[in-house]
């Protein structure tokens, strides 16, 4: 049976507003694949999809927060999910697997960040925002500690002639070392291994 003029009006209308063919099935008493024939005869494109009821409505870093839990001394604990190779806190938002501490740096800094992300507390696997740093940061803070401790180097190269101000880099303790160095080692370990 034909659709009535004032039928097809509304339709058409609907259409125009961005219904769905389930809403427009709903307000006009037609039925959904017919309401998908009118959309394409009128050259509309898709119905829009619902949004997934489980989808998340939070953005990454808020549901990034949605697993810390506070603990004494101002640090955090990660009660999220962790890799099977080596316990790194991660989650998943909108089906891509994040790691909880890029995200959390974020959270604090406002920027992404360079290189990997490490606690520079005292709180084992600490994934408290402001206590996260990148590779720059943790640079700048373990060269500072190591100052203040009287460890940093008053030479200009090491004795393989890596540059100070290049590859100088510090252990949690302020002790310095060099990353160049460092680097070789590993590399040199993992082709040996
Ligand atoms: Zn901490
Ligand atoms: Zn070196």
């Amino acid at each position: 049976m034909p659709l009535s003029a004032e039928t097809v009006a509304q339709i058409t209308d609907l259409l125009a507003q961005g219904a769905t063919n389930r809403a427009i099935a709903a307000a006009t008493g037609i039925n959904k694949s017919t309401a998908a024939q009118y959309r394409a005869r009128l050259g509309y494109g898709p119905a829009p999809k619902r949004p997934s009821p489980t989808r998340s409505t939070l953005t990454v870093e808020e549901k990034c927060l949605t697993y810390v839990r506070p603990v004494e001394g101002g640090h955090m604990e990660w009660t999220g999910r962790r890799t099977k190779a080596n316990g790194t806190p991660v989650f998943t938002h909108h089906e891509r697997t994040y790691t909880a501490r890029s995200i959390a740096f974020r959270v604090a800094k406002g920027r992404d960040p360079e290189g990997y992300v490490t606690a520079e507390c005292d709180y084992k696997e600490c994934v408290a925002p402001d206590h996260l740093e990148d590779e720059p940061g943790r640079r700048r803070i373990r060269a500072q500690l190591a100052a203040v401790l009287g460890r940093a180097t008053a030479l200009t190269e090491c004795t393989r002639g890596h540059a100070t101000a290049d590859h100088r880099k510090y252990l949690p303790d302020g002790s310095p070392y060099c990353g160049a160095c460092a680097a070789q080692g590993k590399r040199a370990r993992q082709a040996a291994a």
